[in-house]
């Protein structure tokens, strides 16, 4: 039986592996090439659905993500994107066009579709390729290992800002290496004090004592946001916690039902952005994939149509 951390340390060895025979011969290697080394390396560890129909149609097509254990489960819609360094200088063409808008307005509409959270995974091809820029703590000089793990990394859309992240400082703060993600969080969430007095109980016990399996897969994610909201000077938006709409019943909906209307830079309540995708039990089309009882075409019809296919991650 793999375990899936195995599954995902060899799903990255093989992505960097290409990558790195792709560099020698002086060739690109694109999104797709690795995002089906990590989905088909990581895959018994995994349930891995393809709309196959699509396959050929989507080249840069975002996959849906769910992390399941018995607690519950959080849902990601995930795009690929590579860097490329020039100079020093990082950059992932975020806002590329495709047929009626952006890849990136296009991820976040079908995200808000599905209540799923955006994401990207960022390939950040070799430790050469990116001449082992240190990440800003916890390096160890030369091919670190956790460098290496930063080939194949995830960062909320949110965070994924065009004029901010531009280089390895940026990038590694705002991520977390994929094989990283469920590592469980040991430490306090970084909250400006004005928002903790508006955290109902259960989100502030989530946000301060240690998590496990999908639950910690909320936190990476929700504890870069929170850093960089930190870091802002603006004041938090006063008001009261914010009640969700829908969602009512007890073990169907989001966990978290009363989240703080604090927007930051975003212009948007972050919290329910990060929050809505953590439910109580996975969605009925995600139960019908780990189980195999599904109908591709019909299941398929139901996604908007960037959805290249569903990948499930059930944490033992
Ligand atoms: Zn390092």
């Amino acid at each position: 039986m793999t375990t899936v951390e195995d599954a995902f340390r060899w799903a990255r060895i093989h992505a960097v592996r290409h990558m790195a025979a792709c560099e020698q011969a002086g060739m690109r290697w694109g999104e797709t090439s690795i995002t089906e080394v990590v989905t088909s390396r990581a895959a018994k560890a995994m349930t891995v659905m393809p709309f196959t129909q699509r396959a050929e149609a989507l080249s840069g097509a975002d996959w849906v993500w769910w992390w399941v254990d018995s607690r519950g489960a959080y849902g990601m819609l995930v795009q690929a994107k590579r860097v490329t360094v020039s100079w020093g200088k990082w950059k992932f063409d975020f806002n590329y066009p495709d047929g009626t808008g952006t890849q990136r307005s296009t991820l976040m509409s079908a995200a808000a579709t599905l209540d799923l959270l955006p994401v990207y995974a960022l390939y950040l091809g070799t430790g050469d390729y990116r001449s082992w820029e240190p990440r800003t703590s916890g390096h160890r000089s030369g091919r670190c290992l956790q460098c290496v793990k930063r080939s194949v990394s995830l960062m909320p859309a949110l965070l994924a800002e065009a004029l901010v992240v531009d280089d390895a400082a940026s990038t590694y703060e705002r991520s977390v290496a994929l094989e990283d993600l469920w590592e469980p969080s040991t430490t306090d969430a970084l909250i400006i004090p004005a928002i903790q007095e508006q955290l109902a109980p259960e989100l502030s016990e989530f946000l301060t004592n240690r998590q496990d399996g999908s639950r910690a897969v909320t936190r990476s994610m929700i504890d870069r946001v929170l850093r960089v909201r930190f870091g802002e000077f603006s004041a938090a938006t006063r008001g009261d916690s914010e009640v969700r709409q829908g969602g009512t019943h007890d073990r169907l909906g989001p966990v978290f039902s009363r989240v703080p209307a604090d927007t930051g830079h975003w212009g948007m309540s972050y919290f329910e952005h990060m929050l809505t995708p953590l439910l109580h039990a996975p969605p009925r089309y995600v139960l019908e994939v780990m189980s195999g009882d599904f109908v591709e075409d019909s299941l398929a019809a139901e996604m908007p149509a960037n959805v290249a296919g569903i990948v499930a991650v059930r944490f033992p």
